[in-house]
């Protein structure tokens, strides 16, 4: 590769790149800068051009790479930009584990997902297989302490090896509504501290939101023979998780069947689980590499206007979708199963980031109308260039190779090289590395205090408000304090109404609006759609039941419920994770 120039990075971007992501030696110290991550990255990935016959010249192609990246309008999940050229080389954040019903099969997974930690990734588990709490153990005339319990020990595995990870493990865990111990699953993380490495949902099926509806019972039913085993009454169950979401946002909930209704390989199995955010359903060893285009860099300016730049987004979205296939090549799996899983699928997820700060720049309030319009136009077009890139290159590399055990058989338009094209992720640090608004959010405020270290408070503004701030002769240090304290500029009448309008917060979006928006980008997205809807401390318990509702009406693939507070006293999330 040819040396490039200084990087413009951000003292943000610079940080979060030190801290994690630029090599380091045994002692500690910086062994490369942030044009040398790139460049490892980029040359790595390209060299899988090499393997094809008619592949691209790999220089090339690690110069496009490098270009996208640093231009920050895509980045790989973090794996990539930790593992990509360096000795661990697993590249993939998501995975799904199996976990049978023995002894071994559960000692597999522990040990699995160890591996997996080690190398940045996150791992999903079902559990609905594991035999009930109490059941009889055959071998030994004892008695099982099913999946609960077991859970506690993948937990402590997750603790121990994050100690020498790159950043600490995350886990899902989803068991089946219809599993005799659902009623102790959806109470198993009240007690905040029992279960931190874990997100927990519930997989609820349709049957059950028709048996809710009715006022019905359902069965529930024995994991080892398919036997009912008893039954609750569906509204009791439903009422239960969403007072359980209400107090701490644990569970979540999943659609399994729209998620099924969705798995392009049904031949090759069932899909169980979700990896820990929930965007990534996946079959048993099944991994998925993710990347997001940073839509605030594909805008053109036209007459003072900000609009999409299509030709920049499909130009991007066909550079990413060749980078996440190579990726697929260029990363070691930790398992031969996973590795064989992966590759026969070839599984990628492609989403955006930036959504709101784009809106933001179009002068689009979030909740709004031509939002949700927007993203049905910006996804559906991300979704048809991805599948078309992933077309085009099945033309020369072959179609995934299980695609005569999936719904795309026979079907010439729709041979892919990919099983999956298109995933929505939180976006959590790329996000800050890309400078941007986290994957499809509203941005969490327009002013916030941030500690530095000496234990000064620095008022930070996000950009664009403040450019607009200025811009529109209402700025003053003052008044970004002020916004800091409040969280919200919906009340203050010193600031013009239009800009109050457009420049919303989470807390500003009422509920609806989130499922909506999510609903929108599902419509478009192969494999899910990682989003919170955040609700007031003081939020009842019929208003989480309304967004559930809602969200299974509008074929959502899953909800996650954020009470303002409701975590406080948890030790540990997910995000403060990375
Ligand atoms: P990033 O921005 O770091 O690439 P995201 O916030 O988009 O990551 O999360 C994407 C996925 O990466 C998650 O759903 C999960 O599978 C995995 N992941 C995120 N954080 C962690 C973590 N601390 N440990 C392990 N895996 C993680």
């Amino acid at each position: 590769m040819k040396e490039s120039g200084m990087l413009k990075i951000s003292d943000n971007t610079r940080t979060v790149l030190e801290r994690r992501y630029l090599k380091k030696d045994p002692a500690g110290n910086l062994e490369e800068t942030p044009e040398e991550l790139f460049q490892r990255v980029a040359s790595c990935i390209a060299e899988a051009e090499g393997y094809y016959e008619d592949g691209l010249d790999p220089s090339e192609v690690a110069e496009a790479f490098y270009r996208v990246m640093t231009e920050f309008k895509f980045l790989p999940n973090s794996p990539t930009l930790m593992n990509a050229g360096n000795d661990l080389g697993q590249l993939a954040a998501c995975f799904v584990l199996p976990v049978d019903d023995s002894l071994e099969g559960i000692f597999d997974a522990v040990k699995n997902a160890a591996l997996i930690h080690k190398s940045g990734g996150g791992t999903g588990f079902s559990f609905s297989r594991l035999r009930a709490k109490n059941c009889r153990v055959g071998s030994t005339g004892g008695v099982a302490s099913g999946p609960v319990s077991f859970m506690k020990i993948f937990n402590t595995a997750t603790e121990q090896v994050k100690q020498g990870g790159t950043r600490r493990g995350a886990n899902m865990a989803i068991l089946r509504v219809d599993h005799p111990d659902i009623l102790e699953f959806i109470g198993c993380k009240e007690d905040n501290e029992a279960l931190n490495n874990f997100n927990i949902s519930v997989g609820v099926t349709d049957a059950f939101m028709q048996a809710v509806r009715q006022g019905e019972a359902y069965d529930l039913i024995d994991p080892r023979n398919g036997e009912p085993r008893g039954s609750l009454d569906a509204r009791t169950v439903y009422e239960t998780l969403i007072h359980q979401a209400w107090f701490n946002g644990d569970p979540g909930i999943v659609f399994l069947d729209r998620i099924n209704r969705d798995n392009p390989t049904p031949e090759i199995g069932e899909i169980e689980s979700t990896n820990p955010c929930g965007e990534q359903p996946l079959l048993p060893m099944e991994a998925c590499n993710l990347g997001s285009v940073n839509l605030s860099r594909c805008v053109a300016v036209q007459g003072g206007k900000t609009r999409v730049d299509y030709e920049a987004l499909k130009e991007t979205v066909w550079l990413a979708v060749r980078f996440l296939d190579d990726t697929i090549e260029m990363s070691r799996y930790p398992l031969a199963a996973i590795d064989e899983m992966v590759k026969g699928n070839r599984k990628i997820g492609l989403g955006v980031m930036g959504f709101a700060d784009l809106l933001f720049m179009m002068g689009i309030p979030y909740n709004s109308d031509e939002a949700v319009a927007l993203a049905e136009k910006v996804m559906g077009f991300v979704q048809a260039e991805a599948h078309e890139a992933s077309r085009h290159l099945a033309v020369s590399r072959g179609a995934f190779p299980n695609i005569d055990k999936s719904v795309f058989k026979g079907d010439e338009a729709r041979a892919y090289r990919n099983a999956t094209c298109t995933t929505i992720a939180p976006t959590g640090t790329l996000s800050i590395i890309a400078g941007c608004s986290s994957g499809i959010e509203p941005v969490f405020a327009l002013s916030f205090v941030r500690r530095v270290m000496d234990g000064d408070e620095l008022v930070e503004v996000n950009p664009l408000f403040e450019a607009t701030a200025r811009a529109r002769g209402f700025y003053s240090d003052e008044l970004m304090a002020r916004i800091a304290k409040v969280g919200t500029i919906a009340h203050m009448e010193e600031i013009p109404e239009d800009v109050r309008a457009v420049f919303v917060t989470a807390h500003d979006v009422s509920p609806e609006w989130h499922i909506r928006m999510q609903a929108a980008f599902q419509n478009h997205t192969d494999n899910a759609v990682s989003k919170t809807v955040n609700l007031p401390r003081q939020a009842s318990e019929d208003e989480v039941r309304d967004i559930y509702d809602m969200a299974f009406d509008l074929c959502c693939k899953g909800v996650t419920i954020y009470r303002d507070g409701s975590k406080e006293n948890q030790v540990l999330s997910v995000s403060d994770a990375k």
